[in-house]
């Protein structure tokens, strides 16, 4: 897809925004499943591509050396149309759901860092998109992109010291002062993507402890709010282009209005649970759930880029007089590499079109996805470093940088084991610990 076709085709945010409003995914007899792209789809994944082979992957080396986020790769982005709310919106509108695990794959083939960098505001725009109201997310998502000659960038804070995998010990309170209509925020949150350099942040606090995860509401931040600062960034093994660190609140205080979905329906929610009754979402886990076909997709796109890097090179590369892949023993691991790939990208795909069609996760099909991917990629990656040999270990070439990257997908939107218990607890019907 050219520029033009992108800003000829793209939704607007007006458009995104009423379609949010009348309605959530399609009904059951939407578009039935089918692995032949549309045209569109098609065209999507060519621009793309574009522009990570063209612009992502010569600057990915040193982005990934200075460990700071790549600003001008972003507006880049934004320029094209990308880096937008608007793209975001129509990767996402696709009824068969495939145009945005399509979209990242081939982004983060290009760099991961910088794939990160630009759809680390993702989380945060989609946690407005899962659980704002119409009002909301029209004021606060274009805010979470900035414009393309002024980009910004959004951050999703839920993990904090002592709630990683347990979301339910997270600490950071959220207090209502009902005569000035404001929340007041305490607490501090880790790891956060684009922490403290984001204009809008979207933190997860407790407004009841007694009640775990099930007291939880999400909050926007607004950009300059007095009472949330950046603490500690955090120095990295791999997506190193992305900027990571902790965010302190404190005595933060936002309108009332940035309680996303607003008091009355997190009223209703916590008196349902009071009463015993299961509550309908869970602010933190219902985002994780949406995203994780997406960070699979990513995770692919670091694998592919592997792959496609090592098979290259062991036609090149030459020793006891033949090139290396004539040995079964490179050529059939090439193999599996595509194998598993390709595997993977299936169960991507599956979840993320059930995801979009409405079907029930019967099996955490979602997490089925995030996990195998993720190990796919770390496997795929340290592969093709062997593959390399003393090349593949150096900073000379580009398959050591994909396997620190590809690590993160094991831990973070729910680690390895964290994706196995859901699992497990899906298949099973019992609690596993
Ligand atoms: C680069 C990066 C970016 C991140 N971005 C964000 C972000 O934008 N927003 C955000 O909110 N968070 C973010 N995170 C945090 C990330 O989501 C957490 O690190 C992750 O959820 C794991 O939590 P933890 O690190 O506390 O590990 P822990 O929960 O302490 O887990 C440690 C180990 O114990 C295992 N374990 C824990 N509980 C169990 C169990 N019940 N059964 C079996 N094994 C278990 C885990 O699988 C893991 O192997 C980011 C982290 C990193 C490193």
């Amino acid at each position: 897809m050219t520029t033009t076709d992108a800003a000829e085709t793209t939704t607007t945010a007006d458009e995104i925004v009423a379609e949010a409003a009348g309605g959530s995914a399609p009904a059951n007899d939407g578009p039935s499943f089918t692995l032949e792209l549309t045209q569109d789809q098609k065209d999507i994944r060519e621009w793309v591509h574009g522009f990570a082979e063209g612009v992502v992957r010569p600057a990915a080396e040193e982005w990934d050396e200075r460990e700071e986020t790549p600003w001008p790769v972003i507006q880049e982005a934004a320029k094209i149309g990308l880096y937008s709310f608007e793209a975001l919106g129509q990767f996402w509108a696709d009824e068969t759901g495939l145009t945005l695990p399509i979209a990242n794959e081939e982004l983060f083939w290009g760099d991961a860092g910088i794939g990160m960098a630009i759809m680390g505001t993702s989380l945060a725009v989609a946690a407005i998109f899962g659980q704002g109201t119409p009002e909301q997310m029209g004021e606060w998502i274009p805010q979470c992109f900035g414009s393309a000659d002024d980009p910004k960038v959004a951050a999703f804070c839920a993990s904090e010291p002592d709630a990683g995998s347990d979301v339910s010990a997270i600490r950071t309170s959220a207090k209502y002062d009902e005569a000035a209509d404001e929340w007041v925020i305490n607490g501090q949150k880790a790891w956060a993507t684009n922490g403290g350099i984001a204009d809008v942040h979207v933190v997860i606090a407790s407004v009841d402890r007694e009640l775990g995860s099930r007291g939880h509401a999400a909050f926007v931040i607004p950009p300059g709010t007095k009472g949330c600062e950046q603490g500690a960034k955090v120095k990295k093994h791999g997506l190193r282009a992305s900027h990571t660190a902790d965010v302190h609140l404190d005595e933060c205080r936002v309108p009332g209005a940035c309680l996303l979905g607003g008091k009355e329906k997190l009223d209703e929610r916590l008196a349902r649970v009071r009463e015993g009754k299961r509550s309908k979402s869970q602010a933190a886990m219902q985002t994780f759930e949406a995203s994780r076909p997406t960070v699979g997709a990513q995770a692919l796109g670091i694998a592919r880029a592997a792959y496609e890097y090592a098979l290259e090179y062991a036609k090149e590369r030459r020793q006891f007089g033949k090139a290396i892949i004539e040995n079964q023993a490179i050529a059939f691991t090439l193999a599996d590499m595509k194998l598993e790939i390709d595997a993977a990208r299936l169960l991507v795909w599956r979840a993320a079109w059930m995801g979009r069609t409405g079907q029930k996760f019967e099996n955490a099909e979602g997490s089925m996805s995030k996990l195998k991917a993720g190990e796919v990629a770390v496997w795929a990656t340290e592969r093709a470093i062997q593959i390399l040999g003393g090349n593949g270990y150096t900073r000379e070439y580009p398959v050591e940088r994909m396997h620190r990257d590809a690590k993160i997908y094991t831990i973070f939107e729910g680690t390895s084991e964290i994706q196995r218990l859901v699992i497990s607890r899906s298949i099973s019907g019992v609690h596993v610990k």
